[in-house]
């Protein structure tokens, strides 16, 4: 099945936002099956949004729109849809109680602008907005599925979980007998391209599951797809896949699906009991950050040191004058003694550090921007890895971070 997307909003032809909703839906839509053949950004402008819509109506099987759907003069997807379907729009009565209640409850008297969002086409179909006021709308019109949904990304992904992915998965089943299945493996610490040469033959093999591989900076993905019945059918097959793939790869792979690097180390940690501090110099706090955007994590993340001076370094983490002097804050000897003097003054089972040059400034003629030791301690004693990852300045932290946190999974599940 075909389907395009088109997002609406002025704000976004001014560059002033990224369209993340178009690549949200992209990948939503691939991931269940259909083909998307086409995205499309159009301006807050009636005349333009219908005639892009005519259009796409005569192309395609599905097309969500995303934007519009708010209570101001200037959000007009709702009128645009029925003109192209030529169903008037008419007041929902449900959505309308809904929509009284929620201001009520905040002591508000609707505006008729905030009654206009109760309406939808005839024959269609409002889609409840559970962190919004703007409900979507489903609409089918003759051979094509109209989906509108609202722009700020979180009302949007919701409905999109709720009610649209499981109402397009039973279209696509109706339509072709099987839904795409599909199971991402997240890998770290290593290349694209040694990746390819582990996984070669499965690559090359047109298997089922279909097994393709992706990169994006600081990120190699291995995307695993199958067309089943079934879940049962399809998990069967992307498990046997799974274990083969795991096989060859080992600790490189470090999450599945929605599992981030941060998750993979709370889990980690949690499976030992154990519990981490973090001390970060060139990362700014940005590794703290990452751990405690795990909802759960205080239960093994216990506190961290952003010791950006030498000064601090010394007083919160005892490194010693000695090594500073003599080998700079950027050196392996002071990533260990970070790592070390974190551990023990916070009383964590394992504790992190990171030292390096983020640039572009602070390079000397024998530390280039762009080197780094992370250390970890543990009670065995302290490992310590240097990279050399040029960059800009936001590239670097975040690579750390991730290699960092890829590290302290790594030793807390005994891979190194
Ligand atoms: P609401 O009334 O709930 O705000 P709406 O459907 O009218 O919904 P818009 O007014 O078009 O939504 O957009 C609201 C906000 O949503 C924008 O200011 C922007 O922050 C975000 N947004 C809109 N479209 C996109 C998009 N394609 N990608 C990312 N963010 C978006």
């Amino acid at each position: 099945m075909q389907a395009e997307i088109v997002s609406i909003g002025t704000e976004l032809l001014l560059g002033e936002i990224d369209d993340t909703n178009a690549t949200y839906l992209c990948r939503q839509l691939t991931g269940i099956g259909f083909d998307v053949e086409r995205r499309q950004t159009v301006d807050d402008n009636r005349g333009r949004i219908v005639q892009v819509l005519q259009e796409a109506r005569r192309r395609s099987d599905l097309i969500i729109i995303t934007g519009g759907l708010g209570p101001t003069p200037d959000d007009l997807t709702r009128e645009a849809l029925a003109q192209v379907t030529g169903r008037p729009l008419h007041t929902d009565g449900a959505a309308e109680q809904r929509l009284q209640a929620f201001f009520a409850a905040r002591g508000i008297t609707p505006t008729a602008n905030n009654l206009k969002q109760c309406q939808v086409p005839r024959g269609g179909q409002l889609l409840y907005n559970s962190c919004g006021t703007a409900p979507g709308i489903l609409l089918e019109h003759e051979d094509c599925i109209f989906i509108a949904l609202p722009g700020p990304p979180p009302e949007m992904h919701q409905m999109m979980s709720n009610d649209v992915l499981p109402y397009l998965e039973d279209k696509v089943k109706e339509a072709e007998g099987q839904i795409l299945y599909t199971r991402t493996l997240h890998l770290c610490d290593i290349g694209e391209s040694s990746a390819a040469e582990l996984l070669a033959d499965i690559l090359d093999n047109e298997g089922n599951p279909a097994v393709a591989l992706y990169a994006s900076p600081g990120q190699v993905r291995v995307r695993m797809s199958t067309k089943a019945g079934s879940q049962s059918a399809a998990s069967r097959r992307l498990n046997r896949a799974e274990q083969d793939i795991r096989q060859r790869l080992g600790a490189h792979v470090y999450g599945v699906d929605d599992e981030t690097m941060e998750m993979a180390v709370g889990n980690a940690l949690l499976a030992a009991g154990a519990t981490l501090t973090v001390a970060e110099s060139c990362t700014g706090g940005l590794i703290a950050s990452r751990i405690t955007d795990v909802s759960g994590s205080s239960r093994y993340f216990l506190n961290g040191y952003v010791t950006y001076s030498n000064e601090s370094k010394k007083r919160l983490l005892g490194v010693s004058e000695g090594i500073l002097e003599d080998y700079g804050a950027v050196s392996e000897e002071c990533g260990r003694a970070m790592a070390e003097g974190a551990r023990q003054d916070s009383g964590a089972d394992y504790a992190v550090a990171v030292t390096g040059i983020a640039g572009p400034t602070g390079a000397t003629s024998d530390k280039p921007v762009g080197l780094v030791y992370i250390a970890v301690a543990d009670e065995q004693g302290t490992v310590c890895e240097e990279h050399n990852w040029p960059g800009t300045r936001q590239q670097f932290k975040q690579r750390v971070a991730q290699m960092a946190l890829n590290m302290v999974r790594k030793r807390v599940m005994g891979l190194v």
